[in-house]
């Protein structure tokens, strides 16, 4: 067994490569963009693939987003695509609740931790929710607070599940009331579990790390439902219904997007060297997860 193949400048190992799949499944940002910047000749690239006729997946562990919200931003930076290929991790989630879970009313309520992505998408498959959003969960905690909540006035008792995902205005209240749910027995998800996402050249807390103080308060491990879970992956098959061998992982993080695809059982990953992985990660001697292939950016492929 040889070590990963590298692509780039190789028209020939290009083309043999492409040519080996029907399906790729892409990464969002540090492949196409980095936050706002999109990288060289992206749109270009994704063209191309469409005119050799290849079914694109946009699969982003983004749980601030719904697939509507990256339609908007696929359009902004002039790459063709249609809500239908993007596939978020809190559309994943949302799948899962309401695909796998089955909750009956009346106590089948999500309380989410997180931004309106989390809402749009569990709004799309019909599940009810609460916290989120709502403004009035971004205040101090009271000490009238830890009367309520302490005696379930602050609760409500449809709660069946608690879904984390990033939150950017984390607060001691939202932590308090998700404790609580978590002790009277909901079951506990993340959208994602990325301890850092990279924006504007540097890294910054991610999903894993908002939902950290959840995970240390109640001594429970989350099921994350992105990256690299296998339930998201069994998801986009589901609704795209493909050969796993005939399809290909691309993504910049080894132990997201790579070990997706190779867990996934896919015939091929490829890592793109643009975002958070360095190749001397799978390039080392023992390294753990290791893509079939790798090039310095996703233009590359364009030969
Ligand atoms: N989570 C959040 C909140 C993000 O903003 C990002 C990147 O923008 C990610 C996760 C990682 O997304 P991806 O899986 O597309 O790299
Ligand atoms: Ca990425």
């Amino acid at each position: 067994m040889g070590g990963p193949q590298y692509l780039t400048g190789d028209k020939a190992s290009i083309e043999a490569f492409i040519d080996k799949f029907d399906v790729f499944l892409f990464d969002c940002d540090g492949v196409l963009w980095s936050g706002d910047h999109l990288f060289p000749k992206i749109p270009e690239t994704i063209d191309m693939l469409r005119k050799k006729g290849k079914q694109l997946v946009f699969v982003t562990n983004n749980s601030t987003k719904s697939r509507g919200d990256y339609k908007k931003k696929f359009d902004g930076m002039g790459i063709q695509c249609s809500e239908d290929e993007v596939f978020g991790s809190s559309y994943s989630a949302s799948i899962y609740i309401s695909r796998i879970l089955k909750l009956h009313a009346p106590k089948n309520k999500v309380y989410v931790l997180g931004e309106s992505g989390v809402e749009q998408e569990l709004d799309s498959e019909n599940v009810p929710h609460i916290g989120g959003t709502d403004p009035s969960l971004r205040r101090d905690m009271e000490p009238e607070d830890f009367k309520t909540i302490a005696s379930g006035e602050a609760l409500d008792p449809d709660v069946a599940v608690v879904l984390t995902g990033l939150d950017y205005h984390p607060s001691y209240l939202k932590y308090a009331l998700g404790m609580a749910y978590l002790r009277n027995g909901a079951k506990f998800l993340a959208t994602n579990i990325d301890s850092s996402l990279p924006s504007a050249g540097t890294l910054f807390p991610g999903a894993g790390a908002t939902s950290a103080p959840l995970i240390k308060a109640s001594g429970q491990e989350p099921l994350a439902l992105g990256k690299p879970s296998q339930a998201m992956m069994d998801a986009i098959e589901g609704k795209f219904q493909f050969d796993r061998k005939k399809a290909c992982m691309v993504g910049d993080r080894l132990n997201t997007d790579i070990q997706f695809g190779i867990e996934g059982g896919l015939g091929g990953t490829l890592a793109v060297l643009t975002g958070v992985s360095q190749k001397e990660e799978f390039l080392a001697e023992g390294a753990k997860v290791v893509p079939s292939a790798y090039v310095d950016s996703l233009s590359d492929l364009l030969g």
